[in-house]
């Protein structure tokens, strides 16, 4: 597929050569080899911009929720059937952050701070660094 988005930015900066394919559009497979060529943490695979390209820290977050998938799971820890989920959930949150004007428009987001409640089933969310970042999930689900 013809990425002018990705051309452009190769273009324009030759330093971000080192990218990874742009995460939206990605087929399944492609995805689960990217994701399952480290070993560690799966929110640091998803920030990883050599690995894949555009999956900022909110959207992780938004994704691995909406997965219900732990943000420290060993990425090799996971299996086809979590890593298809995790494909589909993160190009569903492309697409809604599109429609919505952000990334900041996620379900999960809001209640991303102390005393914040999943608004899925109502656990208290917890937080950690993951992969460098101020990272937050839902202990309950995302196990
Ligand atoms: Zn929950």
């Amino acid at each position: 597929m013809f990425d002018k988005r990705r051309l452009g930015r190769v273009r324009l900066d030759p330093d971000l050569s080192g990218l990874g394919p742009d995460a939206e559009g990605m087929e399944p497979a492609e995805f689960r080899d990217r994701l399952l060529r480290g070993t560690s943490a799966v929110k640091a695979r998803l920030l990883d911009q050599s690995v894949l390209a555009g999956v900022g820290n909110l959207l992780a977050d938004e994704t691995l929720w909406q997965a219900r998938i732990s943000p420290k799971a060993p990425v090799r820890d996971l299996t086809r059937t979590d890593l298809d989920r995790l494909h589909r959930n993160l190009d569903r949150a492309l697409e809604r952050a599109i429609a919505n004007g952000g990334v900041h428009t996620g379900e999960v987001i809001e209640h991303r701070h102390p005393g914040g409640h999943c608004p899925r089933c109502g656990t208290e969310m917890v937080h950690g660094t993951v992969g460098g970042r101020s990272t937050w999930w839902c202990p309950q689900e995302q196990v």
